[in-house]
């Protein structure tokens, strides 16, 4: 598999460190609000990524940090009067119920900084012991001088005039000292902890550093975030990590590009600024904003807007529809190898070759979708004959499901008994030239959410799609 690192700018063949297997930690989301499709387009990279090492058959251990301690969260709290608990919980909740609607994989270990305070004070009592970060009156300080590789990832250099910053977000042209502690103030009203340091709370950057070394290990495979985090968030947590363990901290730093709308950046004095909520309030299906992320590389920007969305919502629908009607064609069996079946096997073959290419290729989703799309014309094709030899449907549905392991744009899902009886009812009143109670039927069926479509001796339902 080749992989664009940032660390060294070059397209790199990734190489494991223990064979089978990859760690790979994540920046997870601050839990003070909805996330936006900006952070979504993330996520979805994030996935992507995993699922290209999955395809690869690796077993990947991957962990998700939930940053529930922060500046904007302990703020979002105090305005809303309840606990920070109460507040990160909820936007949590909500966080993953965004993932489950994008068919991220699941299969990710969550954990909250909150619950990592104490592996983040041993760093910090580490760091300060060793001189890497003093204490000053207001909190305890990563000193960039002391680390001599700092800037390696982003480029940015320590010229000696920088300062000392407690807050979270800072000026992201100079380097500057930055807070691994903060003591504790009344603006951060109850939250705080004690133990190995003075009252405080952590900063941000080391939360990261923490919780990957605690479940991962000191050296990982993996980190990825996006690019806005390159500098100052992952060269600080490099920093920190490297001076604490004394081991490279990650082999591979993988970046995912932004969104734009409308060719703007998100804002939300702008006005443009999406929830995936608001897209599903407008009737999109949140996979046909799953369909857009993958049809752009991740080191792209996307330029989102809804006029696009539609065309994704469409392919979603034709995606869906394809599927189903093939495993709804009849079925039979050729009693030889026919030209037929030769013709699909090798079709089948090439273009999953084709498919995994694409996936190695620095994860070119645009071009790995174009390689199922091709299947699924095919498997239309069969569907319009009325009829698909068993080896034919095996070969196609396979592969199919193989780049879908990968893509995650089709889950299967069940139609109601209620509609199942309305559609077939319908085909009984078709077949008796009954046409106008037919066409009443296929609108009570799309009212409740369906769409009905005819194939040769049979129908199939699926979900219905914005067009
Ligand atoms: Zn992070």
């Amino acid at each position: 598999m080749e992989i664009y690192n940032t660390l060294s700018k070059k397209v790199e063949n990734f190489k494991a460190l223990k064979e089978g297997l990859v760690t790979m930690y994540t920046c997870g989301p601050t839990v003070y609000n909805y996330v936006h499709i900006g952070n979504l387009r993330t996520f979805i990279f994030y996935d992507m990524v995993k699922r290209a090492f999955k395809f690869n058959d690796y077993k990947v251990k991957h962990v998700m940090n939930i940053t529930d301690v922060d500046d904007k969260t302990i703020k979002g709290a105090i305005e809303s009067r309840v606990s920070l608990k109460e507040y990160t919980e909820l936007y949590t909740k909500y966080f993953m119920e965004d993932l489950e609607k994008l068919n991220v994989d699941m299969d990710i270990k969550f954990t909250k900084a909150t619950d990592n305070i104490d592996e983040m004070q041993k760093i910090i009592a580490k760091l300060l012991k060793e001189g890497y970060a003093y204490e000053a009156e207001d909190g305890i300080y990563f000193s960039v001088s002391k680390f001599k590789d700092y800037g390696k990832l982003s480029g940015m250099k320590v010229n000696g005039d920088y300062s000392r910053i407690k807050t979270d977000e800072y000026d992201k042209d100079n380097a500057a000292d930055f807070a691994l502690w903060k003591y504790w103030d009344t603006n951060d009203g109850k939250v705080h902890w004690e133990g190995k340091l003075k009252k405080g709370r952590p900063g941000w950057h080391i939360e990261c550093s923490a919780m990957s070394m605690k479940y991962l290990g000191k050296t990982i495979d993996i980190h990825c975030g996006a690019v806005d985090l390159i500098f100052p968030h992952h060269e600080n947590e490099i920093a920190q990590s490297e001076s604490y363990s004394k081991q490279k901290f990650v082999d591979y730093w993988l970046h995912g590009e932004h969104l734009l709308v409308n060719n703007q950046k998100m804002s939300k004095s702008l006005n443009n600024f999406y929830t995936l909520r608001d897209l599903e309030k407008q009737g999109f299906n949140p996979l046909s904003f799953r369909l857009m992320v993958i049809d752009s590389h991740y080191r792209n920007k996307l330029d989102f807007n809804f006029e696009n969305l539609r065309k994704y919502e469409k392919l979603l629908g034709k995606i869906d529809l394809s599927i189903k009607a093939l495993n709804k064609t009849k079925k039979y069996d050729e009693k030889e190898d026919s030209y037929s079946r030769i013709q699909t096997k090798q079709k089948v073959d090439n273009e999953l070759q084709a498919f995994k290419e694409a996936v190695n290729n620095d994860l070119n989703t645009h071009e790995a979708l174009q390689h199922f799309l091709s299947l699924l014309d095919l498997a239309d094709e069969k569907t319009e004959k009325g009829k698909i030899d068993n080896k034919e449907f095996s070969a196609l549905s396979n592969a199919i499901s193989k780049m879908n392991g990968f893509l995650g744009v089709y889950i299967d899902y069940e139609i109601p008994q209620e509609m199942i009886a309305l559609a077939e009812e319908r085909e009984k009143k078709r077949k008796d030239k009954d046409f106008v109670a037919a066409d009443l039927l296929r609108q009570r069926i799309s009212e409740n959410g369906y769409f009905i479509a005819d194939l040769p001796n049979t129908f199939v339902i699926t979900k219905k799609y914005l067009d």
